[in-house]
């Protein structure tokens, strides 16, 4: 069996390349033409000038020889053609192979088989575990909304309730689990909220009493100069001024209080997205 170099001139590719094919379509079917099929192989293999890419194809289109335009259409990263050959065949299994092979890299690929496995012109339902490896990896890697994945699968007349239950429940336990939290949050910050609330109606409406002995910073006994917060926290003044950040705040109070003006600042920006 002759070897084929590393590297052909443009020119002696093609014309090899196009012998090689035509008398793999004149071979008649059986081992000649299977030792013929994989000497074109490892040809395009060998290859990557884009010209001889593009020219390839057309040879390869013409003389029906398939594995060698599938070949090139993944050299050339066509992965979308790939899917929708396999699709138009029932092939699945090419299909998410190629899916699996080219997730890291492009993970919206799944999307687009998922779309392909619940096309609405499919003859017939696909086969539940491919839709479940689909489905588990939109999942995982978060590339759809699970309103679009339901609208998705609502284009098949084939698939039921039943097949995509798993599914499902995933979905709508995790959204449930979310959303406790967050209602839990909310009421923490409400009542903390009304509590300020009163406390500051309670500073404006009634005298303050300041009746702290002890320094909130040395624990020592208070004496003058010193200086006291709406808080009810005191401090020495010496304290006070080695010890804060800011002139006008309690060092005490100060980073309960930033936190809460970031979740406010989050809330804030939040909102403006919406
Ligand atoms: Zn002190
Ligand atoms: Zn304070």
């Amino acid at each position: 069996m002759a070897t084929i170099p590393g590297k052909l001139s443009v020119k002696l590719y093609t014309t090899l390349l196009a012998e090689y094919l035509h008398q793999y379509s004149l071979a008649p079917e059986g081992q000649e033409q299977v030792a013929l099929g994989e000497k074109v192989m490892e040809l395009l293999r060998s290859s990557d000038n884009e010209y001889c890419r593009d020219h390839a194809l057309l040879l390869c289109d013409k003389l029906k020889f398939y594995d060698g335009k599938l070949l090139l259409w993944e050299q050339a990263g066509m992965y979308e053609e790939l899917l929708s050959w396999y699709a138009e065949r029932g092939d699945m299994e090419s299909l998410l192979a190629v899916c699996a092979r080219k997730s890291q890299q492009y993970p919206r690929l799944w999307c687009s088989a998922l779309k392909l496995l619940t096309s609405s012109t499919s003859v017939s339902a696909p086969d539940p575990q491919h839709l479940m490896t689909c489905l588990t990896n939109i999942e995982q890697k978060g590339l759809l909304p699970p309103l679009e994945v339901v609208d998705e699968l609502a284009n098949s007349p084939h698939i039921t309730l039943g097949q995509v239950r798993d599914y499902l429940l995933r979905v709508v336990s995790t959204h449930s689990a979310t959303l406790s939290t967050e209602t839990a949050r909310t009421q923490q910050y409400s009542q903390e909220t009304t509590k300020m609330r009163d406390t500051i109606h309670e500073l404006r409406t009634s005298a303050t009493q300041f009746t702290a002995t002890k320094c909130n910073i040395c624990n020592n006994e208070l004496e003058l100069p010193s200086v006291h917060f709406l808080c009810r926290h005191s401090f020495h003044q010496h304290c006070f001024e080695s010890y804060s950040e800011s002139d006008s705040d309690c060092p005490v109070c100060l980073p309960e209080n930033k936190k809460m003006l970031e979740v406010i600042k989050a809330q804030v920006l939040v909102g403006k997205d919406d």
